[in-house]
């Protein structure tokens, strides 16, 4: 069915993306309230209401695509995290940090009609010491009026402000055009990392998972210490370890290493440090402790890792302290609340004693392959035929949709677009997506299903 008159530009658009490897990440920080969100939903051309967000409420997802005049970056936005728990100069002082780590450019947005404040001042230091490409954003200037506010801010010495209405749109593409040109084409953690490199490692986990007892466990004797900021001296940001006879990048180890000792705010500063190691690892090692019930912050951090796309392992950790019924509990566990990553391979390990330690390679190598796995065309549609026929799509008001023809637009993740002669409900992509990876594997990886609809 593939002739049947398909826009083949557009398909040809969604193979030239593939595999193009990470996109440039830019990062949006501010003041609570200068409009962050409200830009970030302007440019990803979103009207849900990001802003509404409850108080201390984190929300899963912080990073989004967005395309602009055809090149696709992705955009953080940091407008919704805890703000209330650490107070506006800390919250504000560690979006600033983690934009400089994750990020390759940043927009800074300060509300024009409030003009720039100390808490401002404070992050344009933090800002320039990093080097980063900053692009300033002067929101809040519905109209001409507003120009003129938005001038004082060349006060700040980042350069001209860009006059914008995030609320009306008004100049956001100056502002996008000016990010575009401070955006890298690829993203600068990856230079030099091409094929052949050490895997990229991200081990995640709430606070007390064990995440620094793992580290020194598998870093052992053998531990290569590289440090990526050479000439300064910050503690090493990635780690080269040996393991399994193979060398792998285990990011954002400084993360992991220096603990932050905060009674308030150390879950905030834990997402962001999830976050960050999440953008430029390839796969995620999601630490759960074992030994204690899953907690909202467990399920929390392993969406990040799916939302980012990267491949999984859940490591259950401190196996050592379980007993017969903690070991029941756990089972139901598994099978009710990790429904949606029930695809991941599972190892259960101790960090302190060492066992099982032998089974994490073998399973991030799983989760790799399936994460890379891409599905020849011909082989894709073949099984596409005969899961159509077998289960057509429910009949809705007197029309059957049919899938057409599929194809794997990319990989890490695999990402598949299939074209339908009518809207497919929700239900049936999901059985669509449960079948093919009965039918092809994708162990341990996300996969996107996404459905282009024939006019
Ligand atoms: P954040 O906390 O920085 O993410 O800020 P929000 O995006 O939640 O916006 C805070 C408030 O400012 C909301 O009431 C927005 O509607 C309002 N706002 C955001 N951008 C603009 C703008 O360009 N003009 C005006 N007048 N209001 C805006
Ligand atoms: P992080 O905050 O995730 O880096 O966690 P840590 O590595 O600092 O570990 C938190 C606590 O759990 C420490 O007291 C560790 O000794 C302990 N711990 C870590 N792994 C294990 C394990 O496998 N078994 C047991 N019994 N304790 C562990």
């Amino acid at each position: 069915a593939a002739e049947e008159g398909f826009d083949l530009d557009e398909v040809a658009d969604d193979l030239a993306s593939a595999g193009h490897g990470p996109l440039p990440v830019l990062a949006v920080v501010g003041r609570p309230n200068v409009g962050k969100s409200t830009l970030v939903n302007r440019i990803i051309g979103r009207r849900e209401a990001v802003v509404e967000d409850r108080p201390g409420v984190t929300r899963d997802r912080v990073t989004y695509e967005a395309n602009w005049n055809g090149r696709r970056f992705k955009i953080v936005d940091t407008g919704g995290w805890e703000q209330d728990v650490l107070g506006i100069d800390a919250s504000v002082a560690a979006q600033a940090e983690f934009a400089i780590e994750a990020a390759d450019a940043v927009v800074f947005v300060v509300d024009s009609t409030v003009g720039a404040t100390d808490t401002d001042e404070a992050v344009v230091k933090l800002l320039r010491r990093a080097g980063k490409p900053v692009v300033l954003c002067a929101n809040k200037v519905d109209g001409p009026s507003g120009e003129a506010d938005a001038a004082m801010l060349w006060s700040l010495g980042l350069g001209e402000p860009f006059p914008v209405s995030s609320l009306h749109g008004r100049g956001t593409g100056d502002l996008l055009d000016a990010v575009l040109e401070a955006l890298p084409e690829a993203p600068a953690q990856t230079f030099g990392e091409g094929v052949g490199g050490p895997r990229r490692v991200a081990l995640i986990g709430r606070p007390n998972v064990g995440k620094s007892s793992l580290l020194n466990k598998v870093a052992g004797e053998e531990r290569v210490v590289v440090n990526e900021l050479a000439g300064t001296t910050r503690d090493p940001v990635d780690e080269l370890i040996q393991l399994g006879g193979k060398t792998w990048k285990f990011v954002d180890t400084a993360g992991i290493r220096r603990r932050v000792h905060l009674t308030e705010g150390a879950d905030y500063y834990a997402s962001l440090r999830t976050a960050a190691a999440l953008e430029k690892a390839e796969v995620a090692v999601i630490l759960i402790d074992a030994s204690e019930t899953l907690s909202v912050q467990d399920t929390r951090i392993i969406s990040m890792a799916v939302d980012a796309g990267r491949a999984c392992v859940i490591a259950y950790n401190k196996w050592d302290l379980l007993d017969e019924e903690r070991r029941y509990y756990l089972e139901r566990e598994i099978e009710q609340d990790l429904v949606q990553v029930q695809w991941a391979p599972r190892v259960n390990v101790s960090a302190t004693s060492g066992r099982h330690m032998e089974k994490l390679v073998p399973a991030i190598e799983t989760a790799l392959a399936g994460w890379e796995t891409r599905v020849p065309t011909g082989r894709l549609n073949a099984f596409l035929g005969e899961l159509v026929a077998a289960h057509p799509h429910p009949i809705r008001g007197g029309k059957q949709p049919r899938i057409l023809f599929g194809t794997q637009a990319g990989t890490r993740p695999p990402r598949f677009v299939l074209f339908a002669s009518g809207f497919l409900e929700a239900g049936y992509r999901r059985f669509i997506e449960r079948r093919l990876r009965e039918e092809f594997g994708f162990e341990g990886t996300p996969v996107q299903v996404s459905v282009r609809v024939r006019e």
